[in-house]
């Protein structure tokens, strides 16, 4: 069975990600996450995905890229940022919430410390729009929703909601 996400406001998206403790416990799981990013399903398949987008509450980020190359899963991970970073409005989408957008204020510059898809730990700086949809994964982990930090997005969203129509 496909992955499939869950639709906002399913409570699950408010769970907590547990850490992965072993890589045979998500080795399936990445590999329908990566199938996933791979099936254009509509017009919000993002470029990383999480665990807990789907309802499984672990640790998980996953980028699509050309052939999966080795950088492209982070499992345990946990960032901080940079002293040098800059605040950016980010115009972002969410694969839990249809078509949406919203604006955030994300960090420019961060560092992030991760297991890779085979559990080394690696330490890598990440700037601008990949530090943008990283930051906003790392709050999925969190059961924190871009909506939580974007008044626009909320007005949107009950505008929509009273209409009777998810766009
Ligand atoms: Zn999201």
């Amino acid at each position: 069975m496909p992955l499939k996400t869950l639709e906002y406001p399913n409570p699950k998206l408010r769970r907590i990600a547990a850490p992965v403790e072993s890589l045979d416990q998500v080795k399936d799981l990445i590999v329908k996450m990566q199938e996933y990013l791979e099936t254009p399903s509509d017009c919000c398949t993002g470029a990383y995905i999480t665990a807990s987008s789907f309802g499984v509450p672990l640790r998980v980020i996953v980028r699509r890229t050309l052939n999966f190359e080795s950088d492209a899963i982070y499992i345990n991970p946990v960032v901080r940022i940079k002293p040098d970073s800059e605040m950016y409005s980010s115009v972002e989408l969410c694969s839990n919430f249809g078509c949406i957008t919203g604006i955030v204020q994300r960090h420019t510059l961060i560092v992030m410390r991760y297991l890779d898809k085979d559990w080394v730990q690696k330490t890598r700086s990440f700037d601008g729009r990949t530090a943008i949809r990283i930051q906003h994964c790392m709050d999925h982990l969190m059961g924190v929703l871009f909506i939580d930090k974007c008044d626009s997005a909320r007005q949107t969203i009950s505008n929509l909601t009273r209409e009777g129509h998810w766009y």
